[in-house]
């Protein structure tokens, strides 16, 4: 065992690293990797049920004070947490980059997009601002207010560490809850930053934890009776699981699962914009972003000089040790890298043209790194594996279809619904395509919409379980649950006996 693969990444528990809850050497662990090397360079410590009962003890211990905190003290909060991740937003990165492997200038943007939900729940304020009806009828006022839920569990993906927590936890605190969050064991180390950053920044104890570990972590934060709400974001088979088990424990959760995200390329298109449109969202961080472009319909015949593009764009493309800044780094783990390799000889067995095979990509980084460059299918048929799976790796698919109709029909009959978009010079075939297709999220020549903070971030079908999405308006209302209160001052000729239903005159 090295020095470096003895380091322990603890949990942040009541304001303070804990390898354990009694502050004993965890009793299980998990292997963190540096992707572009192989290697494990450090461990991660694994919450038992009682780790989890400890964070959610602190949590549920600092809530009625944060709650009680005022709108201004909340937002100030926020405000120097936000300066400090911004001053702080390399360190993350590289962070990011060390244990996910994606390169650090994906993982600043990564960061810069976690910012803008931290920037929009700064403006708690106004966000939280009720109604009031002065006068409603007779001498009675009616005003309503939205107030904290209490203590809520998130829980992430390995794929974007600090940005998805981040839909999430500035929303949370800043409406008063507090906060167990439960990243992946991949890559835990980012978030751990991140609660020593709400520190830095005054945010009482046990507001904020960090929980690692695996399902017996997860699974005791959905059965906790003081976890009054979850969010969860990672594969659609286990979001399936964390809607359904939280749903009966009464809790409030949102689950966000896969996709598989569909690129409609028209004849009418511009075939090198969508070609740097295809390359740039089907291989960007190797293809693991649940808004990753993993098919491309090309519709007519513009698959024929459409493929020669995107193949001729993939042979320009650097991988190598996202540390150096190539266009695109190792995938997360060996046995990732593994399954996804494992689709490369199934589409080829199935049928499809193997047009650019990422297995023979040359790689500039350690021989033991978790490689595989970019690979580009033709002639995809929709019944196969290939097409219906979400590979999370760099695969990117062509399914040639002959109108607009097969292709919407195609995209509609999918299984998820997170995001899709369609590349067009006209401005009708768009407007149709953004009222019918059945997805979240819609892209017009714009390849992964990944909405501003202010909007809200969700999928339809399997890519979502539960009715309201991430940050924006929705995370506000997750958050929070509402109230309407109805006053009368009294007047001594407003007394009087009836037992009539309420009337409103
Ligand atoms: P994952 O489902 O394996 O893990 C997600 C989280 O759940 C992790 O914290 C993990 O520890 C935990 N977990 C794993 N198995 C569990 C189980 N059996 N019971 C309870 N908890 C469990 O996902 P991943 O591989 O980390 O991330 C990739 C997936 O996340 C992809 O499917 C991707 O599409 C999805 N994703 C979706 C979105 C979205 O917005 N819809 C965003 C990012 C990632």
């Amino acid at each position: 065992m090295t020095d470096a693969s003895r380091t322990l990444v603890p949990h942040w528990i009541d304001g303070r690293e804990a390898p354990s809850a009694t502050g004993a050497a965890p009793t299980r662990t998990g292997e963190v990797y540096d992707p572009a090397t192989g290697r494990v360079v450090r461990h991660v410590a694994f919450a038992t049920a009682a780790d989890v009962d400890a964070a959610v003890a602190a949590a549920t211990r600092a809530f009625p004070a944060w709650r009680d905190a005022s709108l201004a003290e909340r937002a100030r909060t926020l405000f120097r947490f936000r300066e400090l991740m911004a001053a702080r937003a390399d360190v993350l990165a590289d962070a990011i980059t060390a244990e996910h492997g994606k390169t650090r200038s994906d993982a600043q943007g990564e960061v810069a997009r976690g910012l803008e939900v931290v920037e929009f729940a700064c403006g708690i304020p106004h966000l939280l601002k009720g109604g009031y009806s002065a006068r409603a009828t007779s001498q009675v006022d009616v005003h309503s207010l939205r107030q904290p839920l209490g203590v809520v569990g998130i829980i992430s993906p390995f794929n974007f560490p600090v940005m998805v927590p981040c839909w999430f936890f500035p929303i949370a605190v800043a409406t008063g809850n507090t906060v167990v969050c439960k990243p992946s064991e991949k890559d835990p180390s980012p978030l751990l930053l991140v609660a020593r950053l709400w520190a830095e920044a005054g945010l009482p104890d046990g507001v904020f934890n960090v929980v690692h570990g695996d399902a017996e972590a997860v699974d005791r934060l959905l059965e906790h009776p003081d976890v009054r709400a979850v969010s969860f974001v990672g594969s659609t088979p286990v979001a399936r699981h964390v809607h359904a088990t939280a749903s009966a424990a009464g809790k409030r959760v949102q689950a966000l699962g896969g996709a598989k995200n569909h690129m409609v390329v028209l004849p009418d298109a511009d075939i090198d914009l969508a070609a740097d449109a295809a390359v740039n969202a089907g291989f960007g961080s190797a293809g693991e972003r649940c808004m990753a472009i993993s098919v491309v319909v090309a519709v007519g015949s513009v698959a024929d000089r459409l493929v020669p593009a995107i193949a001729e764009r993939i042979g320009d493309l650097r991988v190598g040790d996202g540390r150096t800044d190539p266009d695109m780094g190792p995938l997360v783990t060996g046995a990732h890298r593994d399954r996804v390799v494992g689709y490369l000889d199934a589409g080829v067995t199935a049928g499809a043209t193997l047009v650019v095979d990422g297995r023979r990509h040359a790689v500039d980084g350690d021989a033991s790194g978790f490689w595989l460059g970019p690979t580009l299918f033709d002639h995809v048929q929709p019944d196969t594996a290939l097409y219906r799976d979400e590979i999370f790796g760099p695969v990117l698919s062509v399914v040639r279809v002959g109108t607009y109709d097969e292709a919407l029909a195609l995209v509609n009959a999918g299984a998820y619904g997170n995001g899709t978009a369609i590349f067009t010079n006209d401005g009708r075939a768009a407007s149709r395509f953004e009222r019918e297709v059945e997805v979240g999220m819609v892209g017009i020549n714009v390849p992964i919409p990944v909405p501003m903070a202010y909007y809200s971030f969700g999928g339809w079908k399997e890519s979502l379980f539960g009715d309201l999405h991430a940050h924006g308006t929705d995370g506000v209302q997750f958050f929070t649950r509402g109230k309407v209160v109805t006053t009368r001052w009294l007047d001594p000729r407003d007394g009087g006996v009836d037992l009539g239903f309420p009337r409103t005159d």
